[in-house]
């Protein structure tokens, strides 16, 4: 990440992050042709050079039932790096913005906007792009390796529960609105396949 130009803070800016022509960069948003580039070129979402087959997602636990990101993947080092410092993902009174710069478009799909205190690291080999609502989401594959981060350091297994459940109502609400009342069984399995992950202590 060392040839990544610096933001204010003196920390490096990630590749995707759109910049506002007075050079201001919105972490909040990707670059359009990014996405793009990434997956057809195999480009670390985070530094922009190319990546294994390995490859990890930093994602909020709610995505780790769902198994979906807005974000294409990352090297392992980069995302564990951008889950220690990154300002949104370790500092849980942060809130999400709803708008982008210049009124640039956010992700597809309904992203979260509470900040879910937990970070979850989920790496695979296995993954698929898919259009959605005139943009890209990501299906993840199974985990290969998972690793749980708060606040910039390794998760307690009540954080990880406490994100979890503060999470689900919303999550029962979309599931029910886009796949009915027989979407909840799949829901509630993938959410004990994810708490057998949670940290034991
Ligand atoms: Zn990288």
């Amino acid at each position: 990440m060392r040839h990544l130009p610096l933001d204010k803070h003196a920390r490096p800016i990630p590749w995707f992050v759109y910049t506002a022509s007075d050079g201001t960069p919105d972490h909040r948003v990707a670059r359009e042709a990014c996405i793009r580039d990434a997956i057809r070129f195999s480009f670390c979402w985070i530094c922009g050079t190319p990546r294994g087959t390995w490859v990890t997602f930093p994602i909020g636990p709610m995505c780790g039932i769902n198994h979906i990101s807005a974000e294409p993947p990352s090297h392992k080092e980069c995302a564990l790096y951008s889950a220690q410092v990154c300002p949104f993902l370790t500092t849980p009174t942060m809130v999400r913005r709803p708008k982008g710069l210049d009124g640039a478009p956010l992700p597809p799909g309904e992203s979260e906007l509470r900040n879910p205190g937990v970070i979850l690291l989920w790496t695979t080999r296995t993954w698929t792009p898919f259009n959605h609502d005139g943009g890209v989401l990501f299906q993840l594959g199974e985990p290969l390796e998972v690793q749980w981060l708060a606040q910039g350091r390794p998760a307690t297994r009540a954080e990880v529960l406490h994100s979890i459940d503060t999470g689900m109502p919303r999550l029962i609400r979309s599931t029910v609105e886009q796949l009915g009342e027989e979407g909840l069984p799949g829901m509630e399995s993938s959410r004990t396949a994810l708490i057998d992950l949670a940290p034991a202590v």
